[in-house]
C-alpha cells in the first residue's frame, strides 16, 4: 500500500504498519491469555472504532471467552449530571464475570471515565481496559490502561478500523495527518 492516503480531503501518511500492529495484538493476546488462565473473560468492544482490533484480537484470545458489541451514545444531561454516556446493546450480566473492555483509543479519557462506574455498578469480579492506543499528552481524565498497544502523541490518526468523518477505517495499517 502507497504510504499517502486521500481520505475525504484530507491527506494521511503511514504511522504505525500492519506488521506492527499485528505483532502488538499478539503480544497483548498473549498477556490476557496467561492473566485469564482459568477464568471465563468476557469481552465488551466499543463500537464503531474497536472493530478491527477486537476481531484481530479475538482470533488469539485461547481461553474460553465471550464477546459483545457495544456502542455509546453521549449527550447531555442536567447540570448535576453533566455529560451522560450510554452502552447500547449491552445486553449481558455483568455480575462475577471477568470484563475486559476493547477500546481502539483513549484520547482524554473521558468517554471511559463517564463510563466506567455503570459498568462497575453491576459488580463484575474484575473489569480491565485494553486500548490499542493511548494519547497520554490529550489525558484530562486519567484511565488506567492494562493492556496498551501502542502510547502515540496527540496526533489524529486513521485506519485499522478508525475513521475520519466516518471514512479510512478500511485502511489496514494506522495512518496519521499529514502536514
Ligand atoms: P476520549 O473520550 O478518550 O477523549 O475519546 C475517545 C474516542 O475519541 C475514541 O474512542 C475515538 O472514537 C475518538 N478519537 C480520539 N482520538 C482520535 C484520533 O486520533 N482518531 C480517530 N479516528 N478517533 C479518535
Amino acid at each position: 500500500m502507497a504510504s499517502m492516503e486521500q481520505v475525504l480531503d484530507k491527506q494521511f501518511k503511514s504511522y504505525l504498519e500492519k506488521e506492527t500492529i499485528q505483532t502488538e495484538v499478539e503480544r497483548i493476546a498473549n498477556a490476557i491469555n496467561t492473566d485469564y488462565a482459568d477464568k471465563n473473560p468476557l469481552f465488551i468492544a466499543i463500537l464503531n472504532g474497536s472493530f478491527m482490533f477486537a476481531s484481530d484480537l479475538f482470533k488469539l484470545i485461547h481461553v474460553p471467552a465471550e464477546i459483545c458489541f457495544i456502542k455509546l451514545a453521549s449527550y447531555r444531561g442536567t447540570q448535576s449530571t453533566g455529560q451522560v454516556i450510554t452502552a447500547i446493546g449491552l445486553d449481558r450480566d455483568l455480575f462475577e464475570r471477568d470484563v475486559i473492555i476493547i477500546e481502539d483509543i483513549v484520547d482524554t479519557g473521558k468517554t471511559l471515565t463517564a463510563f466506567l462506574p455503570q459498568l462497575q455498578h453491576q459488580q463484575p469480579r474484575s473489569l480491565r481496559i485494553c486500548s490499542l492506543l493511548h494519547k497520554k499528552a490529550a489525558t484530562v481524565h486519567p484511565i488506567q490502561i492494562d493492556y496498551l498497544g501502542f502510547e502515540i502523541p496527540d496526533l489524529f490518526v486513521v485506519g485499522y478500523g478508525l475513521d475520519y468523518n466516518g471514512f479510512g477505517r478500511n485502511l489496514n495499517k494506522i495512518m496519521q495527518l499529514a502536514d
